[in-house]
């Protein structure tokens, strides 16, 4: 396994729209294993691929109820609503509220090419919506309703 270098907001590569995984090969499991390995070592809640400089539609995320590794993901239902603290690894100290729902169902393949489905509420259907905006260039920066001031940083949540 392998740290790999988390990419910044300005960089184009976060911009643009990640691609099917047509086999779970062993790039796609190293892949699955540096990001974990990377989101750990950064404290971070989530990660996707581009972030990491590569455009597969492959995440990871950690809600503090272990590893999920989703390669593929679909939102497949979403109900409810949150207005939820973000952050983002790629934009380091900036936090926002975003409205997401609050519950959904992901469907994705697992690291075996298994068909799975999640269901996420709270934070983890954050996560999720957020992790899977990243596969289609898309930053929360670009959905916040408000940003924090530096008081409201201080009772942040993790980055993503
Ligand atoms: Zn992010």
């Amino acid at each position: 396994m392998a740290i790999r270098n988390i990419r910044k907001e300005g960089d184009e590569i976060l911009r643009k729209k990640s691609r099917e995984v047509t086999e779970v090969n062993d790039n796609i499991l190293i892949l699955l294993d540096d990001m974990a390995e990377t989101m750990y070592k950064v404290n971070g809640a989530g990660l996707a691929a581009p972030q990491v400089g590569v455009l597969r539609r492959v995440v990871v995320i950690d809600t503090g109820d272990g590893l999920v590794e989703l390669i593929n993901p679909v939102i497949r239902k979403q109900t409810g609503k949150q207005t939820a603290v973000e952050g983002c690894l790629s934009i380091p100290g900036v936090w926002g509220e975003v409205e997401r729902p609050a519950n959904v169902i992901v469907e994705a393949l697992d690291r075996n090419g298994e068909k799975i489905k999640i269901e996420g509420e709270g934070f983890m259907a954050q996560a999720l919506c957020h992790e899977i905006d990243h596969l289609d260039g898309i930053l929360f920066t670009d959905k916040a309703i408000r940003f924090l001031d530096e008081e409201e940083l201080e009772k942040t949540e993790q980055e993503s």
